[in-house]
């Protein structure tokens, strides 16, 4: 985690995390689950090193990344949804015809979340 952590931040001008996967997973049984305390635990180092390089970091709402298609910015009849839609790792929009892979899409609306972050200036909350 500290090497990936440090490549990151060395690497890239800002950061965007999502900010629900951790806050879902306390309400299972996943919660104690070394994954999530991972996870947990690179959000923190991201943060920290990110902070002391001048690299901004940011924590953006990740609703829907998942189901949004990143081409075309609907949320199509064949995006994964709900818990069967946790095994779908690759899909199809219904609307534009691009193929996505279920976690590089969900990334990329978080990525696009935290540029429209940035243009439109940080709210305090
Ligand atoms: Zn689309």
């Amino acid at each position: 985690l500290h090497k990936f952590s440090t490549t990151m931040v060395q690497n890239n001008a800002a950061i965007f995390v999502g900010d629900v996967a951790s806050a879902k997973l306390v309400k299972t049984r996943m919660a104690k689950s070394t994954l999530d305390a991972g996870w947990a635990m690179l959000k923190t180092m991201l943060e920290q090193k990110s902070h002391q390089a001048g690299v901004v970091f940011e924590v953006v709402n990740e609703a829907y990344s998942t189901q949004t298609c990143s081409c075309c910015g609907v949320i199509p009849a064949s995006s994964p949804k709900g818990r069967a839609g946790l095994r779908i790792r690759e899909w199809t929009c219904s609307e534009c015809g691009a193929v996505h892979d279920r976690d590089v899409n969900a990334a990329k609306n978080i990525l696009a979340a935290g540029h429209r972050r940035l243009a439109a200036g940080i709210p305090v909350r």
